[in-house]
């Protein structure tokens, strides 16, 4: 994915599962760093952009927050 759009509090599917088998985090930060925050454990992850770009499978866009 290289064009891919995605704004603070969205959630997001990774490829990869978390060590607590879930795949599902929300964007914490948006910046020149990615912090996402796993929906099942509450762990918080830093990545740079791109690095989130390679890992990321799919943004939901979270519609009942955008203005
Ligand atoms: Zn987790």
């Amino acid at each position: 994915m290289n064009n891919i759009s995605f704004q603070l509090n969205d959630e997001v599917i990774m490829k990869k599962k978390h060590a607590c088998q879930t795949n599902l985090w929300i964007i914490t930060r948006n910046g020149a760093d990615i912090k996402i925050k796993c929906k099942n454990c509450g762990r918080e992850i830093m990545m740079d952009r791109l690095e989130f770009m390679k890992k990321v499978k799919k943004v939901i866009t979270n519609e009942k927050t955008a203005n």
